[in-house]
């Protein structure tokens, strides 16, 4: 899973929050933010050698020993490659290089089957086609695709399309006279995309009986562009796996919410697991699902729910009848971690996390070898730093994921084990998930960060045009939404990657990131070796340069005399999501906002004050002596934190960001117990959330003024 899936689609649906493509940084005597005139020329000359040290041909061996064989959770392959990313780490010279084991539910198949009965047979072959240009994709073999945390079931059924399974979907057809009950319901991926565990959630409460997922060639295959092997659009075979687990209400092991699944930990029985579905589902390719969509009568579909297939789409119910048969094998096994440390000179307690997860549904090229190989890189060039003496004044920790791609779980767990000392000590969590898939950035990340990241961007070479990133960057964003003054970082957060936990959980300031392109293969046999090295990534000039991106993020973060949080641009932000929230019908009639917009002014003079008294302060000449900050950053440390709700959201307790949440379908929800709440036209609980914001909102500008109030001043 990864945010950037849905940042290319949701993208243009969302207010521009950011700083604005028009609105850069000013240059500013040369200073980094944080930083004063003398640290910045010591970071830059830093970052110089860290540039000095990338290798492309470095990057590559990681990726291709990465992307050998598949290697899903729970299985031998992805153990010796944890086995691999700690002998690297090692190598490297990180410290307290450690294996993480928890145990998580991670039930595989033992038979996944359908066949059509009626009105011809046919059996769906749920398999990949072997290309001769293309060895690997021979070593798959008989492997079963599927749908992690899909139910069992033996069911036949009369099949109906219900286009891409979101709710007014089902409205359409039940409008028509379709009762979607006890039938087996065939859906799109996208169009609109939605997170496929969404789209089994809402078939569950329609009382589907059977769900299949299929890849529509107007989504991800031909109608897009050339198709593998001659293009990176899905070819007629190709499938997506994922998994389907409802971790929009709690992520990580579905057996223990909210705690970590260790050795003797309390486990909830699986019937009692609210992120478990209940609903029977499977993958399909299009050339799989073409025979079952012609067998279907009844109306025929709306104009935009015809998918590029040569027919009519129409929407049953049958006469098609199929009978699915998913056996799952219900077991827990055991996943693991990879942690590895270069330990900070002077605040070993502060950290700053690089997450990435190992964890792939078959090679996993782009999602997430290319992010794997990405960490390696930048723990080899910040490992041979601090060989060199030039450790980070705070600890950076690299933290190598498992099994992201089932519950986001491998980090859930983690996070939930250490919430004490993140709670105290974390900086920032910067996650790369697919690291590369072509040449376009794109970052979500808390506000605070933005100008931190802007100046990052503008520090680093773009591969292609051999100008400053930010600028590739701009001219990417503006062309693709047909404005210049489009926001390039994404604030607005949503979940599909392990930066959820350290955001949602645990108040940790956060961003994702990453170079996206043309990718039609996600989460199929498809996205391998030969994929990259054709299409995503030729010479491996991306993925080498989000090792740059991250390296100098991390390393900023973990360098600067004052973390480099602004919390300028955060209140605008939340200013933005208060303006958007007036837009749920009917709720300036029920909701006063007067004191929640004056908790955001607040906030914004005193961020407005602690930004000039910080700046009066780093523009002193001469080196900072250790220690001078070291209260305000502890402050610092607090202001994300007071944004946390002691009980979470309404009826997903384990959520406690106060500013952000998934919808269902993953796509962001700002203000989420409010606005929830309100679009639901529960008034007395939007007025209760509504009154609980405006405390934490006070609270983060209380902290940011006990943070002023510490700026030294000389
Ligand atoms: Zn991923």
């Amino acid at each position: 899973m990864r945010l950037r899936t849905l940042c290319l689609v949701i993208g243009l649906l969302v207010t521009g929050l950011a700083l604005m493509a028009a609105d850069q940084p000013k240059e500013e005597a040369n200073r980094i933010p944080g930083f004063t005139a003398a640290t910045s020329d010591s970071e830059r000359g830093l970052e110089a050698r860290l540039v000095d040290l990338l290798d492309p041909a470095s990057t590559a061996r990681h990726f291709r020993l990465l992307t050998e064989e598949p290697h899903p959770a729970g299985s031998d392959e992805n153990l010796k490659l944890a086995h691999y990313v700690r002998d690297q780490f090692v190598a490297y010279g990180l410290e307290e290089v450690k294996l993480h084991r928890y145990d998580v539910l991670l039930p595989w198949p033992r038979k996944i089957a359908v066949t059509m009965v009626e009105p011809v047979e046919y059996t769906a072959s749920l398999a990949e086609d072997a290309y001769p240009v293309d060895k690997d994709s021979y070593a798959v073999g008989a492997s079963l695709t599927y749908l992690g945390m899909s139910a069992s079931c033996d069911v036949t059924a009369d099949v109906i399309y219900a286009h891409s399974g979101n709710p007014e979907d089902y409205d359409w057809l039940e409008a028509q006279g379709i009762d979607p009950r006890g039938k087996i319901a065939i859906v799109r991926y996208s169009n609109p995309y939605s997170y496929r565990g969404f789209k089994a959630w809402e078939a569950e409460r329609r009382g589907v009986a059977a769900l299949i997922i299929y890849s529509d060639p107007k989504d991800d295959g031909y109608r897009q562009g050339k198709v593998f092997p001659h293009g990176p659009w899905g070819p007629e075979s190709h499938i997506q796996r994922g998994a389907i687990t409802y971790d929009f209400i709690v992520p990580g092991d579905p057996l223990t919410p909210g705690w970590a699944s260790i050795e003797g930990a309390k486990r909830i029985a699986p019937e009692e697991a609210r992120s478990v579905p209940r609903i029977p589902a499977v993958p399909m390719s299009w050339r799989d699902a073409k025979p079952i969509l012609e067998k279907l009568g009844g109306p025929v579909a709306p104009l935009d729910w015809q998918g590029a297939l040569p027919m009519t789409y129409r929407v049953g119910p049958g006469p098609a009848k199929l009978h699915v048969e998913i056996d799952m094998d219900g077991e827990t096994r055991p996943i693991w971690n990879v942690e590895g440390r270069i330990r900070g000179t002077e605040k070993p307690e502060e950290l700053v996390i690089l997450g990435n997860h190992r964890d792939a549904w078959v090679f996993g090229a782009v999602d997430p070898s290319s992010g794997t190989a990405t960490q390696l890189e930048a723990a080899r060039i910040l490992g041979a730093l601090a060989k060199k003496g030039e450790r980070p004044r705070r600890t950076v920790v690299f933290a190598n994921w498992d099994a992201e791609e089932w519950h986001l779980t491998g980090s859930t767990e983690w996070g939930e084990q250490f919430a004490a000392e993140l709670g105290k000590g974390a900086v920032a969590y910067l996650n790369v998930d697919s690291s590369t898939a072509g040449p376009d950035f794109s970052i979500g990340a808390v506000a605070s960060l933005n100008p931190t990241i802007l100046e990052v961007a503008r520090d680093v070479i773009d591969p292609n045009t051999r100008r400053s990133l930010l600028d590739a960057w701009s001219k990417t964003v503006s062309s693709a939404e047909g404005d210049a003054s489009a926001p390039l970082i994404e604030n607005e957060l949503g979940s599909g990657s392990d930066y959820t936990v350290f955001l949602n959980f645990l108040g940790v300031p956060v961003a994702s990131m990453g170079f996206d392109g043309p990718y039609g293969v996600y989460h199929s046999q498809y996205d391998d070796l030969y994929w990259m090295e054709h299409f995503g990534d030729p010479g491996y000039r991306y993925m080498t340069a989000m090792v740059e991106v991250w390296g100098r993020l991390g390393l900023r973060l973990a360098n600067a005399d004052v973390i480099p949080y602004d919390f300028r641009p955060y209140a605008s932000t939340v200013g933005s999501f208060v303006d958007s929230l007036r837009e749920v019908p009917g709720l300036e009639e029920e909701l006063d906002l007067t004191a929640i917009a004056a908790a955001v002014d607040g906030w914004r003079q005193a961020a407005e004050n602690l930004h000039q008294k910080t700046e009066e302060a780093l523009t002193l000449e001469g080196e900072t002596q250790a220690g001078t900050y070291a209260d305000l950053n502890a402050a610092l440390l607090k202001v994300e934190r007071e944004l946390l709700l002691e009980d979470g959201i309404p009826d997903r307790p384990w959520f406690k960001h106060a500013l952000y949440a998934p919808r269902y379908t993953y796509a962001a929800m700002s203000l989420p117990g409010v606005r929830e709440a309100a679009e639901a036209g529960n008034w007395d609980l939007a007025r209760k959330q509504l009154g609980l914001l405006v405390e934490r909102l006070a609270a983060a500008a209380k902290a940011t003024e006990r943070a002023a109030a510490l700026v030294p001043v000389r």
